[in-house]
């Protein structure tokens, strides 16, 4: 039997079959403290800055936006950057833990006060109050969704947390590439220089199971639904989005013509 990892703690728990744990409530578990607080020593802000670049704060003043909610808010990273960049931001998560140090960070980062609320997607008009211009939901975080019906129950929330003309922004792992082998599972995806590394260590078309490897050896793993990138998209206009644009995002790697990430825009109206 799987026994639940213990909050603070450094070590992750996936039990005795970690393949079997396809789960989205586990997501709390994964993002353990010696995780997150690697992972945010080592991936440089500024260079994460530059290289996301502007690609998705131009898409939202290009749409007069001014009230963003930021459902995957993790450790803060792109909540501080909205704020930087003049936007009214709410900062979501489902996990205390990432808020806590979201908030660290803003403080850290600027001498921000972030504005957290903790919410689940799944139930996050219940939590969160207010109507927003926009909702980003970034770093591969929708993945962690295992099951159709919390993904369309999700989205719906997004959907109705929204203006009339609101947009959504999301962005995913290029799982076709994955799943189609064009990558082959041994496929090494680079940050931060060769700091860290992550490389899959099981896919199959209901799990992408992520290793990270950092620089003093220790590794963490990530178990993740290997999301199309079409399916995103039906998924989006069934739940009412009108318009959905798909980009891909060509970051460092080995074959420089698959792009790593996509970003979706669904515009509501
Ligand atoms: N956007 C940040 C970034 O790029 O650094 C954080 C991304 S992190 C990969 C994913 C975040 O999504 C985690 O902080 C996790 O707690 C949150 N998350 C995953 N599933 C969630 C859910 N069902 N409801 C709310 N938050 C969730």
């Amino acid at each position: 039997m799987r026994s639940r990892t213990i909050k603070g703690q450094d070590q992750q728990d996936f039990g005795d079959d970690p393949l079997a744990v396809r789960d989205t409530d586990h997501y709390k578990d994964e993002y353990v403290t010696g995780f997150v607080d690697k992972w945010d020593e080592l991936i440089d802000w500024k260079k994460r800055w530059a290289s996301e670049g502007n690609f998705f704060i131009e898409q939202l003043k290009a749409r007069g936006v001014e009230k963003v909610l930021d459902v995957a808010t993790g450790t803060g990273f792109h909540s501080v950057r909205l704020i930087e960049d003049g936007f009214e931001t709410v900062s979501a998560d489902g996990s205390a833990e990432m808020l806590a140090k979201a908030f660290a960070n803003g403080q850290t980062y600027g001498g921000h006060i972030l504005r957290v609320v903790q919410a689940d997607w799944r139930y996050l008009n219940r939590d969160v109050h207010g109507s927003y211009d926009a909702i980003i939901c970034l770093g591969n975080s929708f993945t962690h969704l295992f099951s159709e019906r919390d993904r369309r129950k999700a989205l719906a929330e997004f959907y109705a947390m929204l203006k009339h003309d609101g947009v959504l922004i999301l962005d995913q792992r290029n799982y076709d590439a994955l799943l189609d082998g064009q990558y082959g599972n041994s496929h090494t995806y680079y940050y931060c220089g060769d700091e860290v590394s992550a490389e899959p260590d099981h896919v199959d078309e209901g799990l992408a199971r992520f290793r990270y490897q950092f620089p003093d050896q220790s590794q963490y793993y990530l178990n993740m639904f290997p999301l199309r990138k079409n399916y995103v998209r039906r998924l989006m206009r069934e739940v009412g989005f009108q318009r959905v644009d798909t980009y891909g995002d060509f970051q460092e790697t080995y074959q420089a013509d698959e792009p790593d990430f996509f970003i979706h825009i669904a515009e509501k109206s």
